[in-house]
């Protein structure tokens, strides 16, 4: 005879069940409890998915999170060479671009017709060092790095827009988090992974010197000191185990205990391309971000957290569906997750 198991009868037999009902009763999980429900079976996960709906439904009950924003892609030359990255250029190569201060100007007033609030600059992490042609690009826009030109981009927007900066340049030092807090509400850096077999020979961070974990943390742990929120968060699906993903989130977890900074955490998953370094890398399932969504949601229950409607196709509905967790808005794509999130019943959208 058949048995069919119902998620109560499931709780009680699986070695997770005891897990979930601490949580259910507010405990909040350890590290190894996390590694154990980040490996749950199939049969376990709507169980998983129910405890941590039920624990963003404690935080911000059907609410969604967004925040207008327009994307500013300041330079896309980067002195680092992730495998995944779809983002980056060497000067000369198609595509290759620095914007103007006209053109940052440009992008952010039609953020800004289109009703953005806030003006995302993204940026490689210090291309002048390894590239003479980003020296001279910056010298003739009269700037020493490019963190100096970014600084008084974020101040150009300030003065000229009603738009808030957020920038994301990479590391950055405690003098740097400094500048920018002048001239910026909150910043960002995904800490990705803690995971330090990534930099080896042909693995995703293999030749990407700002990926250093410990390095990561401590631009993290800085602005936590300095009181600046920010977003931070990690990639999945390029080469780090389950366990390395629960490390990755209780280390944010922890500099968030300290300092109360973390505003919210992305959890983005490896999509590939046909013209990266790890094109025949094969992506995370739908599964694998559930998982790990849920178990983010129990180690933090009173965090924000985000996954990017844009990664999540052709899926994002269900994503959203059972884990009711946050999305971004950038006016590129503003039209397609917002419409996604207006055709889920019961949800408020909340900018
Ligand atoms: S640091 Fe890595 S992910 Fe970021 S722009 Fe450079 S190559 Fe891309």
């Amino acid at each position: 005879m058949a048995l069919t198991l119902t998620a109560a009868t499931w709780t009680q037999r699986s070695p997770v069940g005891p897990i979930l009902n601490d949580v259910r009763s507010g405990s909040l999980i350890s590290g190894q409890q996390a590694c154990h429900l980040i490996r749950v079976s199939d049969e376990g996960l709507p169980t998983l998915l129910d405890a941590a709906l039920e624990a963003k439904q404690r935080f911000k009950p059907d609410v969604i999170t967004y925040s207008r924003k327009v994307f500013i892609p300041l330079t896309n030359l980067c002195r680092d060479y992730c495998g995944y990255c779809i983002f980056r250029r060497d000067p000369g190569q198609p595509g290759a671009h620095t914007m103007t201060p006209d053109q940052v100007l440009e992008v952010a007033r039609a953020g800004e017709k289109l009703g953005c609030t806030e003006a995302l600059f993204s940026l490689g992490d210090k291309p002048e060092l390894v590239f003479p042609e980003m020296r001279e690009t910056l010298r003739r826009l009269g700037y020493r790095s490019t963190l100096r030109y970014l600084e008084a981009m974020c101040e150009l927007v300030l003065r000229e827009t009603h738009l808030l900066p957020h920038p994301n340049p990479g590391l950055l030092s405690a003098e740097w988090i400094t500048r920018l807090a002048a001239v910026s509400p909150s910043m960002g850096l995904m800490l990705e992974t803690t995971s330090t077999s990534l930099l080896e020979p042909g693995a995703a961070h293999d030749n990407a010197p700002d990926k250093l974990p410990a390095r990561r943390l401590r631009t993290i742990e800085e602005a936590g000191r300095q009181n600046v929120s920010f977003t931070t968060g990690l990639l999945i699906g390029i080469g780090e185990t389950p366990e390395d993903r629960v490390d990755t989130l209780l280390a944010i977890r922890d500099l968030h205990h300290r300092y109360g900074h973390i505003q919210e955490v992305i959890i983005q998953n490896f999509r590939t391309k046909p013209d990266i370094p790890m094109r025949d890398w094969p992506e995370p399932t739908q599964g694998e971000m559930l998982r790990t969504i849920a178990v983010a949601r129990l180690l933090m229950p009173d965090v924000n957290l985000q996954a990017p409607p844009n990664l999540s196709a052709p899926y994002y509905d269900q994503l959203l569906c059972w884990t009711r967790e946050s999305t971004t808005g950038a006016a590129s794509r503003l039209s397609r997750p917002i419409s996604s999130i207006r055709k889920s019943p019961g949800l408020i959208l909340k900018n």
